[in-house]
């Protein structure tokens, strides 16, 4: 999903940023990802063959490897499976998408790993990690939803031609220099990790906006999975500051001992025995043991925030306080409390939602209960009631009244056609 992970792209980063500068400059001249125009033919265009392709070889490797980015993954089939493969299947009937050409895989990792991802050819992964932090459907909902928007946006595609998607750009780059690692880099800088620009993130936070409200959930609560993420965080922050004044204090005084004890020792000749010396030595090895031990821990801690902002100055996801005023204000839109004009300052949430329009899609039309109770599949239940021409007067019916998807009305009229 890229919720996380971005680490590794970003050490490339930093290891060829000098390399990168002439490539850059090339595609600086490309025309703007991000434009309404470009959302508009993005969404609709299909998934390039290349890209299906790609996803199927990278499943097909998965599958055989059982590992990926250096760590185990299993394929589960329980009822976890069971409950990722009814919701992407409702998200995915919601964005007018067959749901019988798409793969829902469910990985297993220990630990484990609370995130999701979709490669651009209509493979979804889902990690039970993500399964089990959802406190709810509308959380999971989201996630998944924000990585169909992925999808439906092909912002895999599109970032290829991307200026602003440097990191994804110079992943491969650095893959192609490093011999060793060249096929690891490849998979997972082009499909596995993630390689979308912060705009490609908002973009798809906005279509999983709609795509959840469509189907019923509520998109707010979805976002409470980052506002817990982003407490956890501050949490383990707090917590490491704490542990750090606390060995600070423990060096400090160790570090008092070993003075009063050497003060003592030189004071008198009568304390001057070698049991003492020994005794004094070891107490002021202990002291400068434990300053060594502290002045380390501070540098990796100084470190590990230097690359925490690092990260967040790079970071292909919006901050989460953004992530989070975005996703509300879109679902206030949603629900008719504001009009298109006041989510500008929103700037790609209110491009996806002027492609929404242009394009008419079926992700603005009213929640379907088709979604939760399929309604398509009503006239297949009677097959001996109504006669052909009435059947399909009341299939178009329910798409006019944007019940169904165009999609579930086409496969839904292919069926009736059959079927006389
Ligand atoms: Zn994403």
């Amino acid at each position: 999903m890229c919720i996380g992970a971005h680490r590794a792209t970003l050490t490339i980063f930093a290891l060829f940023l000098g390399l990168a500068l002439s490539p850059l400059s090339v595609s600086a001249q490309l025309k703007d990802q991000h434009s309404v125009e470009a959302i508009v033919a993005a969404l609709k265009s299909p998934i390039p063959p290349n890209l299906v392709k790609e996803a199927r070889d990278f499943d097909d490797k998965l599958m055989s490897a059982g590992h990926m980015e250096g760590g185990k993954v299993y394929l589960v089939t329980d009822e976890r499976s069971a409950r990722a493969n009814a919701m992407v299947r409702k998200l995915l009937e919601a964005m007018g998408e067959d749901p019988s050409h798409w793969v829902v895989r469910i990985l297993d990792t220990d630990p484990p790993v609370a995130n999701a991802f979709v490669t651009g050819g209509k493979y979804v992964y889902v990690y039970t990690g993500l399964i089990g932090e959802a406190t709810s459907d509308d959380e999971l909902a989201f996630v998944l939803s924000h990585e169909l928007g992925h999808s439906l946006l092909k912002h895999r595609a599109r970032a290829q031609e991307d200026v602003t998607s440097t990191i994804a750009g110079l992943a491969v780059l650095a893959a192609m220099l490093s011999k060793k690692h060249k096929d690891d880099y490849l998979d997972f800088a082009k499909i596995a990790t993630t390689s979308y620009s912060r705009g490609d993130e908002e973009e798809a936070d906005a279509i999983a906006v709609a795509i959840t409200r469509r189907v019923g959930f509520d998109p707010l609560r979805g976002a409470d999975f980052f506002s817990r993420g982003k407490r956890q965080q501050d949490k383990t922050q707090q917590e490491n500051e704490q542990l750090l004044v606390k060995m600070r204090q423990e060096v400090q005084q160790a570090q008092t001992t070993c003075q009063q004890w050497t003060q003592q020792y030189n004071s008198s000749r009568q304390y001057q025995t070698q049991e003492n010396a020994n005794k004094v030595n070891a107490i002021c090895r202990d002291a400068e043991a434990r300053r060594l031990h502290y002045n380390q821990t501070v540098q990796r801690y100084n470190l590990a925030m230097q690359q925490q902002k690092l990260d967040s100055f790079f970071a292909t996801h919006p901050q989460e306080q953004n992530r989070i005023a975005s996703i509300a204000a879109l679902t206030d839109y949603a629900h008719n409390r504001r009009d298109l004009q006041s989510l500008s300052k929103f700037q790609q949430s209110y491009r996806v939602m002027l492609a929404l329009q242009k394009v008419d899609s079926v992700l603005l039309k009213a929640p379907a209960p088709a979604a939760t109770a399929p309604v398509a599949d009503a006239p297949a239940k009677t097959p001996a009631g109504p006669g052909l021409a009435e059947q399909l007067a009341q299939l178009k019916r329910a798409r006019d009244q944007g019940l169904i998807t165009d999609a579930e009305y086409e496969r839904k009229r292919q069926q009736i056609l059959n079927r006389y």
